[in-house]
């Protein structure tokens, strides 16, 4: 899962580890396996000039599957992958973009933020708040979009997962953390967000551009429903 160090490598060489008929494992992987809810990487494998689409990549008992559109490759292949990048890179923006607001949300509510999917077009939040106006929210996106124009950083490190239990406020989902993790991977937005988070994110948050309220949505008791964009 190299892509938890570089989130901006498009192009790696690896090698096939297993095969089963157009599902592969590789040796190391810059791949996304669909997760937290963000979607899975797509992309293409070159083998001999031939070309290999990757349409789904997921993890399973540990390992990481890269679903292919058509089987051909065999144990011990060198292969060249190519991300798409054009979708992962939107998804990052988004991902980060969705750190920013659920940030701005607890801070001015205190709400959870109990779900969310990405998605290159709209992204989903869903959080627990009483009010429902429709200005409270773009409220919230105004605030979120001053603080992407500051030009946070992005940085990520490694704990232990004491450490982490030491830490007020690290992870605001209601879930906590996994039980039987011993390393914990840190995202922190500048001084806006700290996360226990799997995800891809961009380096800066002007990269992310400005967040765009599409809609809200009640999902009755204080259960609300956000979708955004991206400008
Ligand atoms: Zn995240």
């Amino acid at each position: 899962m190299l892509y938890l160090k570089d989130s901006y490598k498009k192009e790696f060489e690896a090698i096939v580890k297993e095969v089963n008929a157009n599902k592969i494992v590789l040796n190391e992987t810059y791949f996304y396996a669909s997760g937290g809810g963000q979607p899975s990487d797509k992309g293409i494998i070159i083998f001999n000039n031939q070309e290999f689409k990757v349409i789904n990549v997921k993890k399973e008992n540990g390992k990481i599957i890269h679903e292919l559109d058509k089987e051909g490759l065999k144990v011990n292949d060198k292969i060249r992958c190519m991300i798409d990048w054009n979708k992962r890179y939107k998804l990052m923006r988004m991902h980060t973009a969705a750190h920013i607001l659920s940030a701005i949300i607890h801070r001015e509510t205190n709400a959870m933020i109990t779900g969310n999917q990405l998605d290159e077009e709209r992204t989903r939040l869903d959080f627990s708040v009483e009010d429902f106006k429709k200005e409270l929210f773009e409220k919230f996106i105004e605030e979120a979009n001053e603080e992407i124009k500051k030009d946070h950083k992005i940085t990520i490190k490694t704990i232990s997962k004491e450490e982490a239990e030491k830490m007020e406020n690290l992870s605001r989902l209601a879930k906590g953390l996994p039980p039987n993790l011993k390393e914990i991977r840190i995202v922190k937005i500048g001084s806006i967000d700290e996360q226990a988070d799997g995800g891809t994110h961009v380096n800066s948050t002007k990269e992310i551009g400005k967040i765009k309220l599409l809609s809200i949505e009640n999902k009755g008791k204080n259960n609300r429903r956000m979708y955004f964009s991206l400008e």
